[in-house]
């Protein structure tokens, strides 16, 4: 149930028949350092010390499939952990722009511990209303790192806050206590249902 390589996508084989319309990208955005990778690793049930190979040397893949049922009913999503790569900044741009178009819902990931990274959330969330702007896509404000109480810079306030500005939803997160990460990601699935049953009727 785990499969990396962004590219393969369009190959995928839904031989089931039966996926198909239950196959959602998410795309995570967010500062460097804010976790991302860590929620997506929990996502796909990668235990930090599976993500180093002998060698020490990180081989974490950036996309990962998973099917969730949720409230009795299936759905997989795609989550994509591609916003940051360590290619030229041209690529860079190219892959920022890519993930700002392919994503079916957004995570928008920032620290509390770093009040910079919660700034970078609401230019993210603008820049994704531009681009997406006629769209309703869900969006959930992420502010991770729950368990560093002592270095709080946002408090829970603020980021929920930001969230009803924003209008998307809000939860904190602790991807070292494995705090809220399941929820967030069920979240994300009503989320896109209820956008899915609204336009069905
Ligand atoms: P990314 O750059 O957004 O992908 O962030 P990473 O997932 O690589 O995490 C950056 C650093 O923050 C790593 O050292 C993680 O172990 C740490 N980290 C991530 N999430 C948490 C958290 O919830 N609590 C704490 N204390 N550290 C975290
Ligand atoms: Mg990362």
């Amino acid at each position: 149930h785990l499969r990396a390589n962004w590219s393969s996508d369009e190959s995928d084989d839904d031989s089931d028949g039966s996926g198909a319309e239950c196959l959602y990208r998410v795309v995570l955005l967010g500062d460097h350092g804010v976790g991302k990778s860590s929620l997506a690793n929990i996502f796909a049930g990668i235990q930090e010390k599976e993500a180093h190979d002998p060698t020490g040397a990180v081989v974490l893949e950036d996309t990962y499939e998973k099917t969730m049922t949720v409230d009795g009913e299936e759905t997989t999503l795609i989550v994509m952990d591609t916003w940051e790569n360590e290619k030229q900044e041209e690529d860079q741009t190219w892959v920022q722009d890519y993930c700002m178009q392919v994503g079916n819902a957004y995570v928008i990931v920032y620290s509390i511990t770093d009040r910079t990274s919660f700034e970078s959330a609401s230019e993210l969330r603008i820049q994704l209303r531009r681009i997406r702007q006629a769209e309703n896509i869900p969006i959930i404000l992420v502010g991770n790192k729950s368990d560093l109480v002592r270095s709080r810079e946002v408090a829970v306030e603020e980021g929920r806050a930001c969230a009803v500005v924003f209008d998307c939803k809000f939860i904190e997160t602790s991807a070292s206590l494995h705090h809220n990460v399941h929820e967030l990601f069920e979240g994300i699935v009503r989320q896109i249902r209820l956008r899915r049953d609204s336009k069905e009727t």
